[in-house]
């Protein structure tokens, strides 16, 4: 331990002048000053040890009889029990008792002289603290005068909750602003490894705090089972014992280094952040996926090398997709790849062409080898290179009919045609093999001249009529009627 803070001369080891403690109480100065005073004795100073107040605690006196108090009754010292027999007039013999005490004490640790400022222990009121800091004060100041070149070592500061030892702190740091005196350590040279510690020890029965020491202590590299810091820690940085990573705090958060001081990893079951930026992102197998970011969106692969990834979404939604090919889900259905002069509709998973349904398809042009209606008994089209053939459904090539207002042929070659109204030839009509009426009143009428050819066969009869008096010639039963004059020019044969 060692004493929060000096006046005078400052070191240990600046020989000649006293040192000069100030314990505000009996026993503080083993508690609190020990230590310090056994230095300043080690580096040859005279040490002075000053009894502030008289400690005129007559409720302590029975607690220390008693024994039954925060420590119960045994305390720190082994087998030694608070059993101390001192007197209990109210308050001044146990003054006596407990200087005694303190006299032994320093005589103990090598205090060269003792001196008593006799100062009733008064700080505890409102109204005498200041009184009893003025008083300390003025004392101290008289001790300056008498020993000049001395040092005043004061314990305790101003977070103690004992109202004496902190007007003993209040007398030091009055003195600080006074002039002629030197604060050590100096502005600015305070050990900054200090740190200040309140003890509390509470009794086992109310847990009432029984009994305070605050004390300051150097630090350098302690070791601690664990650390409760109840309002915050500073520190630019923490780091395991055996692992040695690191968190170390910067201006913009906290940064993780594994025990290389390379960028470490940060494992938790869940993060919950506003904004991640990061290289990639990756599962946790070695064959997971995993996403890049490059500048011109996202790239989605899997494994160790650079082997592209699958995206399973419900939904996407996007402006254009770059493609090799599109399929169905369990790639054993229809897909569509996109050559350089459109698309390929394919099925089963292969490259068989796959089928296009539709309600309306509108082409510029259709190259097929057949078009179907859409059952298999409905017609079909076929096309050789001679034109186009129609056949009926059922897949048996039987002709079909084409149906139409119209056709507008060079030639028409059929093995039979029927015309429902009218023929009419422009061209006229050759007949290579017979002409011949088959059904209704069995007649051919020709309204103009006929011309034969050939012979004139007429099974039956020929008759030949006149508008205007009927029948003029006919032959029947091997007979030919004149029905009027006959004129022959030449001669007229009879073979019978
Ligand atoms: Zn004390």
């Amino acid at each position: 331990m060692a004493t929060q803070a000096a006046l005078g001369a400052p070191r240990a080891s600046a020989a000649g002048a006293p040192a000069i403690f100030y314990a505000p109480h009996q026993d503080d100065e083993a508690i609190g000053m020990a230590g310090s005073i056994l230095e300043h004795k080690a580096a040859g100073r005279p040490v002075y040890l000053v009894l502030v107040s008289r400690g005129e605690n007559d409720g302590l006196a029975r607690l220390m009889n008693v024994g039954a108090w925060g420590l119960r009754d045994r305390c720190a010292a082994p087998d030694h029990w608070h059993d101390l027999n001192w007197p209990t007039d109210g308050a001044n013999k146990i003054v006596s008792a407990r200087t005694a005490e303190f006299t032994a004490s320093a005589k103990a640790i090598g205090v060269d002289e003792v001196i008593d400022f006799d100062l009733p222990d008064s700080a505890h009121g409102d109204a005498t603290y200041g009184k009893f800091v003025d008083a300390v004060t003025a004392k101290v100041e008289s001790l300056a005068k008498k020993y000049p070149g001395a040092s005043h070592k004061f314990s305790a500061g101003w977070l103690d909750v004992t109202a004496t030892h902190k007007a003993c702190s209040d007398a030091a740091y009055r003195l600080k602003g006074a002039s002629g005196w030197e604060w050590s350590p100096k502005a600015g040279q305070e050990p900054k490894r200090d740190a200040t510690y309140i003890l509390m020890a509470t009794s086992p029965g109310s847990q009432q705090p029984g009994s305070f020491l605050t004390t300051t202590v150097h630090l350098r590299s302690p070791e601690f089972e664990s650390v409760t810091a109840t309002t915050g820690v500073h520190t630019p940085w923490v780091e395991g014992t055996q692992n040695r990573g690191r968190v170390t705090f910067t201006t913009r958060g906290a940064q993780f280094q594994d025990d290389a001081q390379a960028l470490g990893t940060v494992a938790a079951a869940t993060a919950d952040v506003e904004t991640v930026t990061a290289t990639w992102v990756r599962g946790r197998d070695s064959g997971a996926g995993w996403i890049r970011f490059p500048s011109d969106g996202i790239k989605v692969g899997h494994g160790a090398g650079g082997d592209l990834g699958t995206v399973t979404a419900d939904k996407i939604s996007v402006n254009g997709i770059n493609t090799q090919w599109v399929g169905d889900r369990d790639a054993g259905k229809g897909w569509i790849e996109f050559p350089q002069s459109g698309v390929s509709v394919r099925k089963d998973g292969n490259q068989e062409w796959g089928t296009v349904a539709a309600d309306k398809a509108d082409l510029n042009g259709i190259n097929t080898k057949w078009v179907q209606g859409r059952t298999a008994a409905d017609g079909w089209i076929e096309f050789p290179a001679a034109g186009l053939n129609v056949f009926q459904g059922a897949e048996n090539r039987q002709w079909g009919t084409v149906a139409a207002d119209k056709a507008d042929l060079n030639d028409l070659i059929t093995h039979r045609a029927q015309v429902k109204e009218r023929l009419t030839l422009q061209g006229g009509l050759t007949v290579d093999n017979v002409l011949e009426t088959q059904d209704g009143p069995p007649r051919l009428i020709v309204h103009a001249e006929s011309e034969f050819e050939g012979k004139v066969n007429a099974n039956g009869h020929l008759s030949v009529r006149n508008a205007d008096v009927g029948w003029i010639m006919h032959t029947r039963d091997d007979l030919v009627a004149i029905n009027g004059d006959l004129r022959v020019h030449g001669a007229l044969r009879s073979d019978s």
